[in-house]
């Protein structure tokens, strides 16, 4: 019986981290570079910025890809005998997936923290002139977008991973495994 919990167990929590690698390693591959500001100081809206954004939204996508897999395999295993470690697959992988469909706060669907409309809104800001102080310098905080010069704020979205490097060490890499790319604070409550 413990040994079918635990089994149970290693298939629920391999396919619920699975879908979350792509995010977590790809963007921090050298080759994957986007010229960004170093881990954690803010990240000016510039070009480099945008396209990081997009390349997140697509790794993002890609975890659907990643979930489809332990689900298959879940499945195919448990129509031809009953496997705990299949069942956990299974309904990991099924989690996995309806967590990014269901929106979680205001009417975003799917649930991801890269969305058009934010990486839209980002193109904005950095084509517009910036109309708050003579010297403007819009960086992205941990909490929302803001000039550093005159502390106006531009956009009041807390920051999602941007997929630098980190160097936080094992825990910054468990908080990006558990987050998801979501920010881990969220101040767009009632928007
Ligand atoms: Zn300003």
């Amino acid at each position: 019986m413990i040994a079918s919990i635990f089994q149970f167990l290693c298939g629920l929590i391999f396919s619920l981290f699975l879908p979350r690698l792509p995010l977590m390693v790809l963007p921090r591959l050298n080759v994957m570079d986007g010229q960004l500001a170093p881990f954690p100081m803010p990240q000016p809206v510039d070009k480099h910025l945008i396209s990081q954004m997009l390349i997140m939204s697509t790794l993002w996508k890609l975890s659907f890809l990643f979930a489809l897999i332990p689900l298959a395999v879940g499945y195919l295993i448990l129509t031809s005998f009953a496997s705990p470690i299949a069942f956990g697959l299974f309904i990991g992988a099924g989690w996995a997936i309806l967590s990014r469909l269901i929106p979680t706060r205001g009417f975003s669907f799917p649930n991801t923290p890269y969305s058009t409309d934010l990486i839209h809104e980002l193109n904005e800001i950095r084509i517009q002139e910036p109309t708050c102080c003579d010297s403007a310098e819009i960086v992205w905080e941990t909490i929302a977008v803001r000039c550093q010069n005159c502390r106006t704020s531009h956009l009041d979205r807390a920051r999602p991973d941007l997929g630098r490097l980190r160097n936080d060490g094992l825990i910054g890499r468990f908080r990006l495994l558990f987050l998801d790319g979501h920010p881990i604070i969220n101040n767009n409550l009632d928007d």
